[in-house]
């Protein structure tokens, strides 16, 4: 369960962690009409600092437009409102969700008529896909959404019944995530993932056509790959190539970078962390952790105690 922190900000004010409730005919509850983010706050030497605060900002509103929900706060007001709370709850590290929802007002699937609430809450959130030596994964019966049912660019509340179906199957199964193709067959993302493989020293990942989401954690593992001069390629790709990889690994704001084992009980060469998951944690860890230097610009400080 989610460890209640003080306060909760809501439209602008903070309210207690308790009040932040809503009436069970809200239009989200229904219907998955919400937008959200995932952020992490990350403890370092000097303090805290908020990894991408504007960029995942910049996709709620991104989402929020997808989906006709006019916002009524600016990219500035949304990152000093979650900087105030995380300084006012006191807790880092911490995980931080904003999510902005259609209220109580219309029963209706057409929601114009309902109000539009954003709250953002942080809580601490430790690992999310389990496995220290690295994930065993499956590929799901259940496919990612065709580009022209859900659009996968909003990270949207509904889009999640997708994601469900997908991790609980893995889990039933006995393995810890599962990736998911798209519609045409073409590996697509885990169930909050996005997916990235090593063959022959070139990083591939999945492109933004194939049903994924353009996760934050992947433009920073790409920038990284770059820097350090490691060829990286987006394109479509078949599910085998996993079998045949010699690396094999899944990043997100909750996953970090997890390295993956094994998928569909094969494993990724010889089942360790490979070199380049390893140089690319490395990097992407220290700047998130203050140990190296923020040269990309990706750290928002927070004071924390
Ligand atoms: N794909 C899906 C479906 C997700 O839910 C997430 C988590 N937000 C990601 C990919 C990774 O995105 P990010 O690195 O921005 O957290």
């Amino acid at each position: 369960p989610i460890q209640p922190t003080a306060n909760i900000w809501h439209n602008g004010t903070l309210i207690p962690w308790e009040k932040a409730q809503i009436h069970v005919m809200s239009h989200v509850i229904h219907y998955g009409s919400s937008v959200f983010e995932g952020i992490r706050c990350y403890s370092q030497p000097q303090g805290a600092a908020i990894f991408r605060l504007p960029e995942h900002m910049q996709r709620l509103l991104d989402s929020a437009k997808i989906y006709r929900m006019d916002l009524p706060y600016s990219l500035d007001q949304l990152c000093t409102g979650v900087v105030d709370l995380v300084e006012a709850n006191e807790i880092a590290p911490c995980y931080i969700r904003p999510i902005a929802l259609r209220g109580y007002g219309e029963i209706g699937v057409n929601p114009k008529g309902s109000p539009i609430d954003v709250y953002v809450a942080n809580f601490p959130w430790g690992k999310y896909v389990p496995g220290d030596d690295g994930a065993d994964v499956c590929i799901s019966s259940w496919n990612r959404a065709a580009p022209n049912t859900l659009p996968s660019l909003a990270k949207a509340g509904g889009g999640y019944l997708n994601s469900q179906l997908i991790r609980m199957e893995a889990d039933v199964n006995g393995y810890v995530e599962g990736i998911a193709l798209d519609v045409n067959g073409y590996l697509s993302e885990g169930s909050g993932e996005n997916l990235f493989l090593v063959r022959n020293g070139v990083i591939y990942t999945t492109p933004l056509t194939n049903s994924v989401l353009s996760g934050i954690t992947r433009d920073s593992i790409l920038t990284l790959a770059r820097h350090l001069g490691i060829p990286v390629i987006e394109q479509a790709m078949p599910r085998e190539l996993l079998y045949i990889a010699d690396e094999v690994f899944f990043t997100g704001t909750a996953a970090e970078v997890t390295p993956i084992r094994s998928v569909d009980r094969i494993l990724v060469a010889d089942g360790g962390t490979g070199p380049i998951t390893r140089q690319l944690g490395d990097e992407f860890f220290g700047i998130a952790n203050g140990l190296r230097p923020d040269r990309f610009g990706w750290l928002t400080p927070v004071k924390v105690n």
